[in-house]
């Protein structure tokens, strides 16, 4: 049994001011749903005091992005040793990064080295664009996205990873449930050919995009599907809180 995750994923949105605005607002809430793993992933500048503000409770945060390297003259970068102590896990690989910031595959695998390296848990986001998707090539793509972003890593049940088709993220068009359950079934597959059946049925495999209130119980309720990256809707402390709680019941059984 995989223990239900849901992520909020702010971008670059709220100031240090409105960070500790939005987790008072959703810690009480958080707190009490317990049986899901709920993790904030604020901006960076924001992850000291929203460590201040969780602490005491289970409530996790994860960094958005960070540099491979460990220190040095990469001027405005932050390395993995920096996040470490501040927050358990970093999300690479999202679609907005390989897209604005043209992160590849390869530099996608030697940032999840490093932060394995430093201690901090990846949540590997990947997913096709709308072209690939209508052109056939979902799972071709997937494919060269679970090879590269793993390659060389070893066997590990504590990542995470997210589908998040391009096409849905921020678009208010989200996939269908059994889509992305399909989906995310090829991409256990395809780590299993890599890390063993027993691993890959271990690991929590997400889904993002334009996820919300009105349809997060579309995909929670798929076996497939662990939980959500969210994006636009984390900002919204009520709607989080009952994202999360949606999750809790669905996974529950309730
Ligand atoms: C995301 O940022 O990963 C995301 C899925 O965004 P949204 O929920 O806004 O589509």
């Amino acid at each position: 049994m995989r223990r239900p995750f849901i992520a909020g994923n702010w971008k670059m949105n709220t100031n240090v001011t409105e960070a500790i605005e939005l987790i008072k607002d959703m810690k009480e809430g958080l707190n009490l749903l317990s049986t899901v793993d709920r993790v904030l992933c604020p901006p960076f500048v924001s992850l000291y005091c929203a460590g201040e503000l969780v602490r005491g409770t289970d409530i996790e945060l994860g960094a958005q992005n960070m540099y491979f390297k460990e220190k040095g003259a990469y001027t405005g970068e932050i390395s993995p040793i920096m996040l470490k102590g501040l927050c358990k896990y970093v999300i690479l690989g999202h679609s907005e990064r390989r897209q604005r910031f043209l992160e590849t595959d390869v530099m996608i695998n030697e940032k999840m080295k490093a932060a394995l390296a430093a201690g901090l848990l990846p949540i590997l986001c990947m997913g096709e664009s709308l072209e690939e998707n209508e052109a056939g090539k979902t799972n071709e793509k997937l494919s060269h996205q679970v090879q590269g972003g793993l390659k060389d890593i070893a066997a590990n049940k504590a990542i995470v990873i997210a589908y998040e088709p391009i096409w849905a993220i921020g678009t208010g068009k989200a996939a269908t449930g059994t889509q992305a359950a399909a989906t995310i079934k090829y991409i256990r597959e395809t780590v299993g050919k890599m890390w063993g059946s027993e691993v890959a049925d271990s690991v929590r495999i997400l889904y993002g995009g334009s996820v919300t209130a009105a349809n997060i119980a579309e995909f929670i309720k798929e076996l497939q599907i662990d939980g959500a990256l969210v994006g636009g809707a984390s900002l919204k402390a009520r709607e989080f809180i009952d994202i999360v709680k949606q999750s809790a019941a669905i996974k529950q059984g309730k």
